[in-house]
């Protein structure tokens, strides 16, 4: 445009300006199965379609400006008062909250990576700087490493369990080793959007109990196949869930969403049906591909990481040629989502292409 090159624009924080954009998945419009964002392969409850009509019919009207019936809804389930819960637009919104928050420029926070692309990202915007610790050789968080990380200047120490791309879990063991060895005034977050997904069942509320600097964050989105609704919650203790309170978008929930996810919750059996096709598929994919000669990590999320280092941007194009979109991460590995037999099939046919063409 004529303005960009004749005038002095505005211009961002230098911060803003340096952010890395979002990776995209190649292929997602045109291809038969998506297997790049993790999204659940079933649809909504019928409850939750039926939820989400009635509630367009009061849409010329404000929602409770902090979405107060889901918020007492999930403070029941999980036992914590009302004022220990934040519901956000996905758990992406409230991980940007808690970030703005607790951070900003000159403090850091600990990551492990490869973990959660949006992690240095919203780090990022939120003016801090990201300390990420790599992942030990079994794709794993080293927690002993991210604890030596922790600095006077850390402010948070971030963990996702499930790790997000590899599967991999911490123990209890491990969170507690971690969660001893940071000072209580370091916020550790325990991003738990795959937990229903999981082995090991880490409790981030239970532990919550116990060390109060802890906050959950946790997701409609995957185990109860709302994606596209936009719902995630933050558990925290009352104290450090004040700051977020004052500091959260109000009306930061549609009444839509907000409705979608109270009906949700009303039927655990859609839950379980989706949290089964993830087992299943993630233990058909993973034997499949180890029969294979292709070893991948175990995994607690709706997906599997295929660690093929160099080779990840031709499996990936090999599978994409096989109707398959999936995530990769140039000279580390490709992220399948699983829950779909038919894609899972596919990306095996398209594995055995792959490795017949290799050099
Ligand atoms: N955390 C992790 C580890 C994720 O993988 C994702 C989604 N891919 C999110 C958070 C964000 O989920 P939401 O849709 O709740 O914003």
């Amino acid at each position: 445009t004529r303005a960009a090159h004749t005038i002095d624009l505005p211009r961002a924080r230098p911060e803003i300006e340096a952010l890395p954009a979002y990776s995209r998945a190649s292929g997602a419009a045109t291809v038969r199965w998506r297997a790049s964002s993790n999204e659940s392969t079933i649809a909504p409850s019928p409850a939750v379609v039926e939820a989400i009509a009635r509630a367009g019919e009061h849409g010329h009207l404000y929602p409770t400006l902090f979405a107060d019936d889901l918020v007492a809804a999930l403070a029941e389930r999980l036992s914590v008062p009302a004022d220990a819960v934040l519901t956000g637009a996905g758990s992406l919104a409230l991980l940007q909250q808690v970030l703005t928050a607790y951070t900003g420029p000159g403090t850091e926070v600990v990551h492990a990576w490869r973990s959660y692309e949006a992690y240095p990202i919203l780090i990022g915007i939120a003016g801090a700087t990201a300390v990420p610790v790599p992942l030990d050789v079994r794709h794993r968080h080293d927690v002993d490493a991210m604890v030596a990380a922790v600095t006077p200047r850390t402010r948070a120490v971030l963990v996702c369990n499930p790790n997000n791309p590899t599967g991999t879990e911490l123990t209890e063991t491990e969170v507690r080793r971690l969660l001893d060895g940071v000072p209580s005034h370091v916020l550790v977050i325990l991003d738990e959007a795959y937990r229903e997904f999981a082995e090991e069942q880490v409790d981030g509320v239970d532990l919550l109990r116990e060390y109060p600097n802890v906050v959950v964050l946790r997701t409609f989105s995957k185990a109860y196949g709302l994606a596209g609704l936009r719902v995630g919650y933050a558990i925290a203790d009352s104290a450090v869930a004040a700051p977020l309170h004052a500091a959260a978008p109000p009306f930061g929930l549609s009444s839509v969403a907000e409705a979608a996810a109270c009906a949700a919750l009303t039927d655990p059996g859609h839950t379980d049906r989706i949290v089964d096709s993830v087992r299943g598929g993630r233990r058909y994919l993973r034997t499949g591909l180890a029969d294979r000669g292709i070893e991948t990590p175990a995994s607690g999320g709706n997906f599997v990481w295929i660690p093929v280092a160099d080779r990840a941007t031709a499996l990936e194009a090999t599978c994409v040629a096989h109707g398959v979109s999936v995530r990769t991460f140039a000279g580390e590995g490709v992220r399948v989502t699983v829950g779909d037999r038919d894609a899972e099939n596919a990306v095996l046919a398209a594995v055995d292409a792959f490795t017949a063409h290799r050099p």
